[in-house]
C-alpha cells in the first residue's frame, strides 16, 4: 500500500507516557480484587487494575494529551490514514449537505482513560462517542502480526477505518439509536452485530474512495485486509480463547459476515449499501 502521498492529519494525540492507569483512584479493595483476578486468570495485575478501575470509575475525564511525534514512522502512518479518512468522509458529508467533524485519534501504551472509562491494550482498539476519539494501543499492530497472522499496511489501515466508521455512525445518530434499544442488542443477529458489520462496510467505503484518489492499493492489499477481518472476527477470537464458538456472545459478527460487509462497501463505495439494519440476512 503506497500511502506516502496521503494528507497527514493533525488530530493524532499521544498519551504514551502521561496516560497512566489511574492507580490513585483505586481503593485497597480494588487492588486486592485485581491481584485475585490476576492470580485466577494468570494475567498481569496492572492490566487487571485497569479493568477494575474501569468498573469502579465508569465515566472518567480524559487525561491530557500531547501531539504525537510526527517523526515516528508509526505515527506518520496513522496520521496519513486518519487524514485520508477525513478527506473521504468530509467529501461524502459535504455532498449530503452536512459537515463532517473529524475525530481525534489517541495513541496509548498499556492503559488509557477515556470519557467512556478506562481501557487497557487487552481491550483492543475502540471508539468512544463521549469524547469522539479513536483509541489505539501502539502494541496492537505488532500483536495483530504476531498472534493473528494479520499485518500489512492496508490491514492496519482497515482497523483505523473501522473505528472511524463508528465515529461516522455516531455523527449520523445510528449508535445512539442502538444504545437506546440496549435490551435486545446481543445475539448473532442483534443490533450490536449489525452496528459492527456496518462499521466494516463503512471501512470498505473509505477504501473504495481512497483507491480512487490515490490508486494506492497494491495487488494483495484487499485480500490481506479481509484476512485480518477474518482473523479478528469474533468466531475466530472465541475459538482461540475457549476452543469453541458461542454464537450468543457474538459482538462483531462472524468472519464471513465481516468480509461480506467490507466488500459491500468497497465494491460500491456507496454508503447506502451499508444498511446492515435493514438486511434480512447478514
Ligand atoms: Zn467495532
Amino acid at each position: 500500500m503506497r500511502w506516502g502521498d496521503a494528507r497527514r492529519s493533525d488530530n493524532v494525540e499521544d498519551r504514551g507516557s502521561g496516560g497512566g492507569i489511574g492507580v490513585r483512584h483505586i481503593g485497597i479493595g480494588g487492588v486486592v480484587i485485581a491481584l485475585l483476578l490476576s492470580w485466577a486468570t494468570g494475567r498481569n495485575p496492572l492490566e487487571m487494575l485497569g479493568l477494575v478501575d474501569q468498573v469502579e470509575q465508569g465515566m472518567s475525564p480524559p487525561a491530557a494529551s500531547a501531539p504525537a511525534n510526527p517523526n515516528d514512522p508509526r505515527v506518520d502512518f496513522v496520521r496519513a490514514i486518519l487524514g485520508d479518512t477525513e478527506d473521504t468522509w468530509g467529501a461524502i458529508f459535504q455532498k449530503a449537505g452536512r459537515t463532517y467533524t473529524a475525530p481525534h485519534l489517541v495513541l496509548f501504551s498499556g492503559a488509557v482513560q477515556s470519557a467512556c472509562g478506562g481501557a487497557t491494550s487487552a481491550s483492543g482498539p475502540f471508539y468512544c462517542p463521549g469524547d469522539q476519539r479513536v483509541y489505539l494501543d501502539t502494541s496492537f499492530f505488532q500483536e495483530m502480526r504476531d498472534r493473528l497472522g494479520g499485518g500489512g499496511d492496508f490491514a492496519q489501515a482497515y482497523v483505523i477505518a473501522h473505528e472511524v466508521g463508528h465515529h461516522v455512525q455516531n455523527l449520523l445518530g445510528i449508535s445512539q439509536k442502538v444504545s437506546a434499544a440496549r435490551q435486545d442488542v446481543r445475539g448473532a443477529g442483534g443490533l450490536s452485530v449489525r452496528l459492527e458489520l456496518q462499521a466494516d462496510c463503512l471501512a470498505g467505503v473509505w477504501a473504495n474512495q481512497a483507491q480512487q484518489r490515490h490508486q494506492w492499493l497494491e495487488p494483495g492489499d484487499i485480500e490481506q485486509a479481509l484476512n485480518t477481518a477474518t482473523a479478528i472476527g469474533d468466531d475466530r477470537l472465541q475459538r482461540q480463547a475457549q476452543g469453541s464458538v458461542t454464537p450468543d456472545s457474538f459482538t462483531h459478527g462472524s468472519s464471513e459476515q465481516r468480509v461480506r460487509w467490507f466488500r459491500a462497501g468497497f465494491d460500491s463505495g456507496d454508503l447506502k449499501r451499508c444498511d446492515t439494519f435493514g438486511a434480512q440476512n447478514l
